[in-house]
């Protein structure tokens, strides 16, 4: 896995993790682990790397963010992931919570509907020796059928409800973690599947960019044509 380019990071990464996540009650060792160790900064345009271990979110270009860093820790919290996990999260972004997925599970597909974020997260993933990443172009809402059953799902949009593909494509006993609400705000839920039914957990108040795609929001609500 990677060697962090650090250049002083590696103290900010620390603080980040110790007063932004711990001190707010994320204890997994192995979502801290991967916290420490995944070099935040480098999935940020270098003018904006001065931010990248501030507890907030950060525009990544196309008017999308690269999640704040307790939210990123606190979703990957309740995907219960360990070694032999699989992993779908839908809206790559800057590739960050993919690599932090990368870090606990043994393989994650991320899918990203604008092209050149994709690619951008895609080459960076690959720069730091992530070889069990797989990147799609394309409408998360619709899942990825061809790597289903998922251990856990990660939808790092804001959805209107869950979209049916990724309900099914969910294993049994698998966890599925979504923004669920309009498009100012949403709940942030953890869904677990019990035979036909999903338990629900509702779990913090949240603001997510919208999800858009053919079972979310249509495409007028981030301005693409
Ligand atoms: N996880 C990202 C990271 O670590 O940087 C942050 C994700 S950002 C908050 C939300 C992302 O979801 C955006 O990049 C957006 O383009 C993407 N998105 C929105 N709707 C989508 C869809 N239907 N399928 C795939 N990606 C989508």
């Amino acid at each position: 896995m990677p060697a962090p380019d650090d250049n002083g990071f590696a103290g900010m990464r620390r603080n980040m993790v110790t007063y932004q996540i711990e001190a707010r009650g994320v204890h997994a060792e192995n979502v801290l682990a991967a916290m420490r160790h995944v070099p935040r900064h480098l999935f940020l345009p270098e003018s904006l790397r001065w931010a990248a271990y501030d507890d907030t979110p950060v525009s990544i270009g196309r008017g999308q963010t690269i999640s704040q860093p307790y939210i990123v820790a606190r979703m990957t919290e309740l995907l219960e992931l360990d070694p032999d996990s699989t992993v779908l999260e839908i809206g790559t972004g800057s590739g960050y919570q993919a690599a932090v997925l990368a870090e606990i599970a043994h393989e994650v597909w991320t899918i990203e509907r604008y092209g050149d974020l994709a690619r951008e997260a895609e080459r960076l993933l690959e720069g730091l020796g992530y070889q069990n990443v797989h990147v799609i172009v394309g409408d998360g809402t619709l899942g990825c059928a061809e790597a289903a059953p998922f251990d856990a799902i990660i939808v790092t949009a804001a959805a209107p409800h869950v979209p049916t593909a990724l309900a099914e494509q969910l294993s049994e006993g698998g966890r599925l973690v979504i923004p669920v609400g309009d498009t100012s705000v949403q709940e942030l839920r953890q869904y677990r599947k019990q035979g036909d039914a999903f338990k629900e957990a509702r779990v913090l108040d949240c603001r997510f960019v919208p999800l858009v795609g053919r079972d979310a929001f249509g495409e007028s609500r981030d301005g693409t044509p």
